[in-house]
């Protein structure tokens, strides 16, 4: 192996390390863990010894940085979906279309209950129309504080 080793990153906790190091492996790069036992045997000592210390070689040093950058960046934020809006409230991207508004399907359980005291046909128009309202009414809730909401356009 050519070089000297190389710091590319430093983590407080001796898991975020080992996470790094296996996507670096998972690369194809050597690495190495400097300081892990002296932060395994006691945590206090990771910021006097400056956190455990992922080192590579120096030709692998710029690879395994932008590797690195990549995956705390994917690591530590979730994935964001455009097709989820946010909930107005929380701004929480944890939500989820609702099959049908809540309301809508109250007002169709009432208009059948309503063509049972008045046997019309037309009365069952009145149901037909709130199911294909509710399809085209895109509600969603959100799974964090369970509002439900329209997505602005
Ligand atoms: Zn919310």
């Amino acid at each position: 192996m050519a070089g000297e080793l190389q710091t590319v990153a430093t983590y407080s906790y001796p898991i975020q390390a080992q996470l790094a190091k296996a996507q670096l492996e998972a690369q194809g790069i050597e690495c190495f863990l400097a300081d892990i036992e002296t932060v395994y045997t006691n945590t206090f000592l990771s910021n006097a010894v400056g956190g455990v210390k992922v080192q590579v070689y120096n030709s692998d040093a710029f690879r395994a940085g932008v590797i690195l950058q990549n995956w705390e960046k994917g690591a530590l934020r979730p994935a964001r979906d455009e097709t989820r809006p946010h909930c107005p409230d929380c701004f929480s991207q944890e939500t989820h279309r609702a099959p049908f508004s809540r309301s809508v399907m109250a007002f169709g359980l009432l208009t059948l209950f309503l063509y049972y005291l008045i046997p019309n046909p037309f009365v069952l128009l009145i149901p037909v129309f709130a199911v294909l309202y509710a399809l085209r009414r895109e509600e969603w809730k959100c799974g964090q504080c369970g509002r439900r909401f329209r997505p602005a356009k």
